[in-house]
């Protein structure tokens, strides 16, 4: 094993901390990872020094910003190995990508009685935008289930996708089981009946390497903050095919071409879905989130994320009393379990106290608590950064608040 974990962890000041007089242990990196200091470093000298409106004016610093904008959005389109620029899409969010393409795909090509397709272990992101845009067109949203085991139910996909089926929104990684779903067979059967797919990759992005094109899906969507960049910017990938006969989400602007009072036209991909000064600072630290990335061992570090997995997990079962959900055979790090007899907010609460950050609640996604019959969920989710001996400081953590109740 080459990669140096200390060496990373250097680059990520964060974790070097103590929480409650303990030193820190970060196991929320579903929710958000930590950002390495280059893209802290990157934002600030950013904001420092050049920060000035794009697109919208002749002067130096504005033309500084406007091309390190585009820059970013070369940056993300060579990551994700998109055809042309055009088809990447800057958004707030994995959650703006999934409304944006749920309305517009909707304006376009769903209609009375038309079918849209997700799962039973989609994130409220891409479950509720579907509902909503179903509801306005008179369609209907239908789910693939999982199994108890967490791996998707994808032996029904043929009873459940019909000919009335316009669109089917997949989530690659689940943020509550950590499943690892077969996007590219579930890509390439729906391209057969002609039907797009749409990939939440809000925590597909932090272990895969993507490739738009040989993945060959319809639309990617994924968040900064989850591949170590910044909050409130997201990418939406989209086939210009699709996005030029889509309408655009919001007005106002930068997506215009002309505006009377009487009508307007639109602005070329991507901008014409991109309405109002986009966080065009965060863009820049994202490209930089994606540099840092780059520059590690992609192959190393999924050895290494895969190897933790597998740690964590049987260190965990040997707690007598706790549950796991979701241990499908491809799974990526996240843990998602309960221990008999504690309530989850406790647990949360009493790690915190021990320095351990990790998620609690219904982790947004109602239907995957609803599954299981249970309301709440402890999530443990890791990065290249955790080190082994975190993982035993955990499990002695959790034998311990056990033994106190
Ligand atoms: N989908 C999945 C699978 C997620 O894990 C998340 C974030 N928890 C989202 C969508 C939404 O991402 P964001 O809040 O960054 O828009």
């Amino acid at each position: 094993m080459s990669l140096d974990i200390s060496a990373i962890r250097k680059e990520f000041p964060i974790l070097d901390q103590k929480i409650n007089g303990k030193p820190l242990i970060y196991f929320d990196n579903a929710a958000t990872a930590q950002r390495p200091l280059q893209v802290i470093e990157k934002m600030d000298e950013f904001s420092l020094l050049t920060n000035a409106n794009i697109h919208r004016a002749t002067h130096t610093l504005a033309n500084k910003t406007t091309e390190a904008f585009e820059s970013a959005r070369e940056t993300v389109r060579n990551y994700v190995n998109a055809q042309e620029v055009a088809e990447v899409i800057f958004t707030h969010g994995t959650t703006e990508s999934i409304n944006l393409v749920a309305f517009s795909f909707g304006e376009a090509f769903i209609n009375q009685g038309d079918e849209v397709v997700v799962t039973e272990m989609e994130h409220h992101a891409n479950i509720v935008p579907w509902q909503m845009m179903c509801q306005r067109r008179g369609a209907i949203l239908k789910a693939i289930p999982f199994a108890d085991n967490g791996e998707l139910c994808t032996d029904q996909f043929d009873s459940i996708v019909t000919d009335k089926t316009k669109i089917i929104a997949i989530t690659h990684v689940s943020n509550t089981l950590g499943t690892v779903n077969p996007i590219a067979a579930i890509i390439s059967k729906a391209h057969e009946r002609n039907i797009p797919v749409l990939i939440d990759g809000a925590q597909g992005v932090p272990h895969f390497r993507i490739d738009v094109q040989a993945l060959d899906c319809d639309f990617y969507a994924f968040s900064g903050h989850k591949i170590y960049g910044p909050t409130g910017i997201g990418v939406l990938y989209g086939k210009r095919k699709w996005l030029d006969q889509m309408p655009p989400f919001m007005g106002g602007g930068e997506m215009i071409d002309r505006v009377t009072l009487s009508r307007t036209t639109y602005n070329q991909l991507p901008y014409k879905f991109e309405a109002g000064t986009p966080n065009y600072v965060g863009a820049i630290g994202l490209a930089s989130a994606i540099q840092f990335v780059q520059n590690l061992d992609h192959q190393e570090l999924t050895i290494y994320e895969n190897q933790f997995l597998t740690a964590a997990t049987l260190k965990l079962k040997q707690i007598e009393g706790l549950k796991i959900y979701g241990e499908a055979p491809q799974k990526a790090g996240v843990v998602s379990f309960n221990i008999d007899g504690i309530h989850p907010f406790d647990l949360g609460t009493l790690l915190d106290q021990l320095g351990i950050a990790v998620r609690t609640g219904r982790l947004c996604a109602d239907p995957v608590m609803d599954h299981f019959g249970v309301e709440n969920m402890v999530r443990a989710s890791f990065s290249f950064y955790n080190t082994f001996d975190e993982i035993d400081v955990f499990y002695k953590a959790l034998i311990r608040l056990k033994a106190m109740f």
